[in-house]
């Protein structure tokens, strides 16, 4: 089936084909470590999950980057004027580097706790300083970018298609929000690639001079290119990257190599609480904490930020979690229906009875997602499944079917709870046997358990004497 999806810089739908055949390279923006990721960061990062998720049900070889944001943004947030890990840091009167060190560990614990799928790499801003003034330094030999001072700015009269992502005209940015207009500055909306100041506490010695940091944007695409390569299929972000941080990466990027950057621009839309914006006076920026000390569980709010379609607002309430939470539920009795179904202990007496319905379902879920990934109705189709799964309109091989599709949601949607208490029990009695055959050195057995259980997808670890094991 063909994919879809919606690329920001076109406007409209578009089949997907990637730059080389079988194999998908995908860059995320990721988070800026002066905080803890609040719920709407969350909502852009499954966002790309699913999508990365997806990529895989469908066969590619998906390598995937998010970066870590651990130098503060620096003209992103020119509304607010300063660099925000350096006033946190400053706030809690501590080292900006132990500050987006903690945060960083946090982060990626939210993200195992949500059931994420590891990026190949987190490349850290901080670690390619070298990538970010390799091409500082191309731009201005190349005439794309000027010194003034120990500051080097993109000159965006130099790159005729500045705008095109965003929509936004060069001329119109004179006077518009979001840009810094400087004196020293060429015009207005030419941004930062390289900033001094003395005061700063992150800071770089280069032959710009010796308190140096780079901008928000160079950071991107300088780990963009060290970790993908010139050329990538897939750039994802929330909608407020699209300007000025995308727009300014594809300058920087095309002008540097004078070729494409990213094929596909995919943005998330905000989130929303309550129906407005998130906001520290409301006391409405929700992290992963707030949800879990409201008595929900990771997996309640991973089903609420990923059941909207990624191109719709999404307005968060507790509400909309205690349904998710009811949602999962039922969810989680069609698995245990299906299950009973398929060991005869009820259901149609016809064994194909429904067959065809789960293969149409099963079909539609597909088309749902491969068309730029609706999950709301990719969603609706387990909903209807229940519905015959309650009427018995279900047989055993029907059910089993089922349950293969619902193998396929999991490894697209990661909501779903499919582990069965009497499979776990079967693997503990093989590791329990497995352990004793290796006391009695009996290592053929020992070995072929640990085959076995590989070829049922369960992988096993020794650990310091314990063995653990996992799901492939
Ligand atoms: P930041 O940590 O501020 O750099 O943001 C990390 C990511 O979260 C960026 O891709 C933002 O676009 C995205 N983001 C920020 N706020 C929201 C929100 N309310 N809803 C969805 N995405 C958001
Ligand atoms: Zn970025």
């Amino acid at each position: 089936m063909t994919l879809r999806l919606y690329n920001s810089l076109t406007k409209q739908k578009e089949t997907f084909t990637p730059i080389e055949p079988g194999r998908v390279r995908m860059y995320n923006c990721g988070p800026t470590v002066y905080g803890r990721a609040h719920i709407g960061n969350l909502r852009s990062f499954l966002f790309a999950d699913t999508l990365r998720r997806w990529l895989e049900h469908e066969g590619y070889d998906v390598r995937q980057v998010m970066n870590i944001t651990d130098v503060g943004h620096i003209l992103a947030d020119a509304d607010e004027g300063e660099d925000k890990l350096e006033a946190q840091a400053k706030k809690e009167g501590k080292d900006p580097w132990k500050i987006s060190a903690e945060h960083t560990a946090q982060f990626f614990a939210d993200l195992r706790a949500l059931g994420f799928r590891e990026a190949a790499v987190y490349p850290k801003a901080t670690e390619h300083i070298p990538e970010m003034l390799e091409m500082v330094d191309g731009l201005v030999a190349k005439g794309h970018a000027y010194r003034t001072g120990d500051n080097v700015y993109f000159d965006v009269a130099s790159f005729p298609r500045y705008g095109r992502l965003s929509g936004n005209k060069v001329e119109d940015l004179e006077a518009g929000a979001r840009i810094d207009v400087l004196e020293e500055k060429r015009h207005p909306a030419d941004f930062a690639l390289w900033k001094s100041d003395a005061k700063h506490l992150m800071k770089w010695d280069s032959h710009y001079g010796p308190h140096g940091f780079p901008g928000w944007h160079i950071e991107c695409s300088a780990m963009a290119r060290k970790h993908l390569g010139d050329h990538i299929d897939i750039h994802t972000g929330g909608e407020d990257n699209i300007f000025p941080h995308h727009e300014c990466e594809i300058a920087q990027s095309e002008a540097f190599t004078g070729a494409p950057f990213a094929n596909y621009w995919m943005h998330a839309k905000f989130l929303q609480v309550d129906g407005g914006k998130m906001s520290k006076s409301l006391g409405n920026v929700y992290t992963l904490s707030d949800v879990e000390a409201h008595g929900f569980r990771p997996r309640d709010l991973r089903f609420t930020l990923i059941r909207g379609h990624y191109r719709q607002p999404l307005n968060f309430t507790w509400d909309i979690m205690a349904d998710s939470a009811r949602a999962l539920e039922k969810l989680d009795d069609l698995v245990t229906r299906l299950r009973r179904i398929a060991a005869g202990e009820e259901g149609a007496a016809d064994a194909g009875a429904g067959a065809e319905l789960v293969a149409e379902l099963s079909a539609e879920f597909s088309r749902a997602m491969n068309d730029d990934l609706n999950v709301p109705a990719a969603l609706a189709t387990l909903f209807t499944l229940r519905d015959h799964a309650v009427q018995e309109r279900l047989g055993a091989d029907a059910a089993r079917a089922a349950l293969e599709f619902l193998a396929g949601v999991q490894d697209a949607l990661g909501v779903l709870d499919l582990a069965d208490a009497a499979v776990d029990a079967d693997v503990e009695r093989l590791i329990a046997e497995r352990a004793q055959a290796r006391v009695d050195k009996d290592w053929a057995r020992s070995d072929a358990i640990r085959d076995e259980l590989l070829a049922r997808g369960i992988v096993l670890e020794d650990k310091g004497g314990v063995t653990v094991w996992r799901r492939k």
